[in-house]
């Protein structure tokens, strides 16, 4: 280990703020330079926020199952009460503060721990060793001298000239949180991760939704036995999808908002949310002077130790495009802290990070997909066991949603899996287990589930992976 290395990162993000602290654990000594608050757009306008409003948004979903389950409510007179509503403007003022105490419980951290904050905007210098720190307060411009740099800036959301957000009706996925009342119709434009969490979140708060997707089903990039679940539920929730429908523009007559399509169709709500995908926070950082390779789409280059093509700058998180997730990012943000500063390092496999959709049902992913054993990209055995059968499920009122393993037919390692159900993302964990860890279906098969469980699925699932030679 170097003594007392300097460390800079840019962006106070998970992809910063953990690379901070991996940083100062090992010794280095580290500043962070950021603008927008530490915990970045994960805690304060995505990640954090989103998973927030989706908890309301959940309980709603599991009220609406209660009747079924022998729950009814009644008012103060004593006489049956069928309507539950959500009160958005205390909703999203419980995900603001959450978001803003969680920012600052990661500020206090990172300070106790010795670690200097920058708050202003940070370039780096052409010659790589300084980074440049203009602060937001008073303007002034500091060169930090440091060793290493960590560019961990994030991405924002992308808008269309087209479909310009107002900050009022037509949204970003940032600016929801300021409405104080649920959307009579909320259009979502975009079918990705994103747009597909938000649908169910507002369908389930209550509103009128329509999805605009322009491919012939939901969550295009996720394995479509799960997008198939998940679209029939929302479907027979009564929200409207539009497949195969792209959007040409949006726009705001008074409380009207209009999305028109390139088919000539439009589409009218009360509020809109533009979930198009996102741009890296890359331009302005003098990259392309210190000779740091970007791809097509403004991404940092980074191999799997998180080096750009500059020595000693290292760039981790949404900025370098691929698995844009929280989780993500502060692992390319500790590996990259850790190469530096020559800890042991294992460098990132993507085929090893466990990821959810938060709709309703979660959808839970790891390893290899359906899609690449279908098309011949991997061999392998893959198993889907419906959680319709599953004694818990029955007794939870749980109709939809099922456990999928993907092992080697040889071997019967697990390389991947699906848990498509309510907190899927909780049930992942064991396969996400496995995979990382090469334990074969039997392993999984022969370890104990507790009774009833839903977890008694990918035990079962494991089981009819068994091979007899
Ligand atoms: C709606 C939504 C929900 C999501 N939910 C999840 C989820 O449930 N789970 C999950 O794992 N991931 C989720 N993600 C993804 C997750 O939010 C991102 O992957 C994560 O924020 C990436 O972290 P980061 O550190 O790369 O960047 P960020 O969190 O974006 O942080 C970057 C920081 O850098 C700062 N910055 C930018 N440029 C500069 C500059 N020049 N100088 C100084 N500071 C700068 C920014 O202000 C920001 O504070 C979600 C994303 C969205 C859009």
């Amino acid at each position: 280990m170097r003594p007392m290395a300097r460390v800079t990162i840019i962006g106070g993000g998970p992809g910063g703020y953990e690379a901070a602290l991996v940083a100062q654990q090992l010794g280095a000594e580290v500043t962070v330079v950021d603008r927008d608050g530490l915990g970045g757009s994960a805690v304060l306008t995505d990640c954090v926020p989103s998973k927030t409003l989706i908890a309301t948004a959940e309980l709603m979903s599991d009220m609406t199952l209660a009747r079924d389950l022998g729950i009814h409510f009644r008012d103060h007179q004593g006489d049956p009460a069928t309507e539950l509503y959500a009160d958005l403007g205390v909703v999203n003022k419980r995900v603001k503060s959450l978001a803003l105490a969680q920012s600052s419980d990661i500020e206090s951290r990172l300070a106790r721990r010795g670690i200097r904050i920058v708050k202003g905007t940070g370039r780096i210098d052409a010659d790589k060793r300084q980074v440049i720190a203009t602060w937001t307060e008073d303007d002034a411009e500091e060169a930090i001298e440091s060793d290493a740099v960590l560019i961990a800036t994030g991405a924002r959301p992308r808008v269309l000239p087209t479909a310009q957000p107002d900050g009022e009706r037509i949204l970003t996925w940032e600016q929801v949180y300021d409405l104080d009342e649920l959307p009579s119709h909320m259009i979502v434009v975009g079918s990705g991760v994103t747009g597909a969490e938000f649908a169910s979140a507002y369908l389930n708060l209550g509103s009128q939704v329509t999805l605009v997707s322009s491919r012939d089903r939901v969550l295009p990039g996720e394995d479509a036995d799960a997008a198939t679940v998940l679209q029939d539920v929302l479907e027979r929730q009564g929200m409207n999808i539009l497949s195969k429908s792209r959007m040409e523009s949006v726009s705001r007559d008074g409380d009207e908002v209009t999305v028109r399509l390139t088919d000539g169709r439009e589409v009218t709500g009360s509020h809109c949310i533009l979930a198009l995908g996102s741009i890296p926070n890359t331009e302005g950082l003098g990259l392309e002077e210190a000779g740091i390779e970007l791809d097509e789409g403004g991404f940092i280059r980074t191999d799997k130790v998180s080096r750009t093509s500059a020595y000693g700058v290292y760039a981790a998180g949404d900025c370098t495009g691929g698995f844009m997730l929280a989780s993500t990012a502060a692992m390319a943000g500790r590996i990259a802290m850790r190469h530096f500063l020559g800890d042991a390092v294992i460098p990132m496999d993507l085929k090893e990070v466990a990821a959810n959709v938060f709709t309703a049902p979660e959808i839970a992913t790891v390893g290899y997909s359906q899609a690449q054993v279908d098309s011949g990209e991997v061999v392998a055995d893959t198993l889907r066991l419906d959680l319709k059968g599953n004694p818990r499920a029955k007794m939870q009122g749980i109709t939809d949603g099922f456990v999928k393993l993907i092992s080697r037919p040889g071997t019967g390692v697990v390389i991947g899996g699906v848990v498509v159900g309510p907190r899927a993302s909780e049930l992942i964990h064991p396969i996400t287990l496995a995979v990382s860890t090469g334990l074969t279906v039997d392993q999984i098969a022969n370890t104990f589930t507790v009774y009833p469980s839903i977890s008694g699925s990918t035990a079962e699932a494991a089981r009819r992976l068994h091979h007899v030679e």
